[in-house]
This record gives structure tokens, C-alpha cells and sequence, in this order.
């Protein structure tokens, strides 16, 4: 897998603000602070095409990137978009009930989506918002695939086990979750395939 480019597109609260379809879309949603802006600058090979923060919440907008990306020869153009992060307490219920519509309507909306990708913390293991999240998906129908990041924190020995207990919580194959360190780079070429397999 070698990234070709990856550039900011734009941001959106409403669908009038997406912009016009041209690639296979793929959405990352995860808990504020979970390390999604931190596996989208790894996945795209940036370090700052995402911001990454220390004051969690931040983010209130969708935000859409353009990647090139090559493999095995072949090239291919995929949009990422960023979902604002969910499960920050200190915002007040009219604020989540706007992000809530936000997501939603992207969720159910946005015809070029073909896959999201729900990011869980390796270490922490599943919210109930995550939990929640994940029911939200499956009902509408929206293919999924797990990724396990900040791997790195755990002993080598307890990471395999680690994935496979994050499966059986998840009542979900063993193949359906992925490790990932944005930290030590690793799961990167596995996400990327697994993104393009679905995508294509
Ligand atoms: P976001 O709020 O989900 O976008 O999370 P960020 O990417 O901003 O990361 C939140 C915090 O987790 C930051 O302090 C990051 O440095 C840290 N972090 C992100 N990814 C990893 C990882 O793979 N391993 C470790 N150890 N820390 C990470």
C-alpha cells in the first residue's frame, strides 16, 4: 500500500454542505479521543491532516478528505470522512441531540458511504456508547468494520487474546476486528486492504 496524496476537502453539517460525489466513501466514528484523528494522519501518511488534540470534543463537523492510494499497481481514489467523536460528558444535551442529527442524517443519507469504520480503544474495550453506536449501524444496514487501536499499549502476549474477547463482545468473526497503533504504525496495510476490499 503507498500513499499517493491526501488533501482536506471539506467541512459539513448538513448534506447540502457534502461535498459532490466522486469516490468510494468511508466514515470513522469512535468515541472523542478515541485516536481518530491520529489513525486518519496515520492511514493517510500525515501527521497533521487531522488535528489531534488533547482537549477531546472538539470536533462539530464532518470533515471530508480526498486519499490516492496505490496498490498492487492500481490506483485508487477514496474519501474519507471524519465523524465528530461521540460520548464527551461535558457538552449539554441540546449539543448532543445536534450531533446526534448530524450523524444520523450522514448515516442514512450519504449514498457513497460503503463502509465505517468504528473505532474501539484496544485497552479500554467497548463504551456502552460504542456498544450503541454499533447497534445504530448494523440497523441501518451499513457495513462495518472494527478496528482496535492503541494496540501498543497492551504486553505483545495479551494482544491477540485482547482482539479476539473484543470479537466475542462484539458478537463478531475474529477476522472482523483489526489491531491498530497510530503510535507504532502498525495495522496499516490490514486497514487499507480491508477499506479497498470493500470499497471496490
Ligand atoms: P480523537 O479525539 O479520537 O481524534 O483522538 P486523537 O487522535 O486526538 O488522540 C487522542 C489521544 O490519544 C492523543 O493524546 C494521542 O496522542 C493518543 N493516541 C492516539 N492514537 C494512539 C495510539 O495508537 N497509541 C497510543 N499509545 N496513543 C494514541
Amino acid at each position: 500500500i503507498k500513499i499517493l496524496d491526501a488533501r482536506f476537502i471539506t467541512t459539513a453539517v448538513e448534506p447540502k454542505g457534502y461535498p459532490t460525489s466522486l469516490a468510494p466513501e468511508v466514515a470513522f466514528v469512535g468515541r472523542s479521543n478515541v485516536g481518530k484523528s491520529s489513525m486518519i494522519n496515520a492511514l493517510t501518511g500525515r501527521k497533521k491532516l487531522v488535528r489531534v488534540s488533547n482537549t477531546p470534543g472538539r470536533t462539530r463537523a464532518l470533515n471530508f478528505f480526498d486519499v490516492d492510494v496505490e496498490r498492487e499497481g492500481k490506483r485508487h481514489l477514496v474519501r474519507f470522512a471524519d465523524l465528530p467523536g461521540y460520548g464527551f460528558a461535558k457538552v449539554s444535551k441540546a449539543e448532543r441531540a445536534e450531533w446526534q442529527t448530524m450523524i444520523t442524517t450522514y448515516l442514512e443519507k450519504r449514498r457513497d458511504l460503503k463502509v465505517v469504520v468504528s473505532i474501539i480503544d484496544a485497552e479500554v474495550g467497548p463504551t456502552s456508547d460504542d456498544f450503541q453506536t454499533l447497534d445504530y449501524l448494523q440497523e441501518a444496514k451499513r457495513p462495518i468494520l472494527v478496528v482496535a487501536t492503541k494496540i501498543d499499549r497492551l504486553p505483545k502476549a495479551r494482544r491477540k487474546p485482547r482482539l479476539n474477547d473484543l470479537a466475542e463482545q462484539l458478537s463478531l468473526p475474529k477476522e472482523a476486528v483489526l489491531a491498530f497503533s497510530a503510535t507504532d504504525k502498525l495495522g496499516l496495510d490490514e486497514v487499507w486492504n480491508a477499506l479497498l476490499n470493500t470499497v471496490k
